[in-house]
């Protein structure tokens, strides 16, 4: 075998970057006893489909309520700056109203805490789609700096973002 028939070979039995959450395959449908998602054809939504019947559904904890009980976030979002004191809560109110529309079209992407670290206000999210457009919407909102940094597996991302006056 030559170097690249190796290298060939090692491509093969690469096992692919896994997220920790995504679930085995769900045959059917299956209902999140926790948050009432549900999940039908490969998704989780909040919509149970009209031909299913809920009680010969599942019951399967969700990815995002299993994030949620581990916390063990997807997506950090860190923020910081003299502009956060001063703004806190129209930043908050930025933050919740960005989620409730993202959670209502991905029902796997929701906050699972917000908390304050030493100056600087911390979310953690179940997704890092959500991170992402929270992200986004502090910048659209309210200018400043957000910096993305992506785990090497890219299923998690932690976002800085900072303002001073
Ligand atoms: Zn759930």
């Amino acid at each position: 075998m030559d170097k690249f028939q190796q290298s060939q070979k090692n491509q093969l039995f690469k096992t692919p970057a896994h997220d920790p959450y995504c679930l085995p395959k769900i045959e059917g449908s299956a209902v999140c006893p926790q948050c009432g998602a549900a999940y039908q054809a490969g998704n989780w939504t909040w919509k149970v489909p009209e031909n299913t019947v809920v009680h010969d559904a599942q019951t399967v904890t969700c990815p995002a309520c299993q994030r949620t009980n581990d916390n063990h976030p997807a997506g950090t979002l860190t923020l910081s700056g003299s502009f956060l004191s001063a703004h806190r809560n129209e930043i908050i109110n930025l933050i919740e109203n960005t989620e409730k529309k993202e959670k209502a079209e991905h029902a796997l992407e929701r906050i699972i805490s917000l908390t304050d670290s030493e100056g600087a206000l911390v979310v953690t999210t179940t997704g890092i789609h959500l991170a992402n457009r929270l992200g986004h919407a502090l910048k659209a909102a309210f200018k400043g700096h957000a910096d993305y940094q992506y785990s090497d597996d890219e299923f998690g991302v932690s976002i800085d973002w900072t303002r001073d006056e």
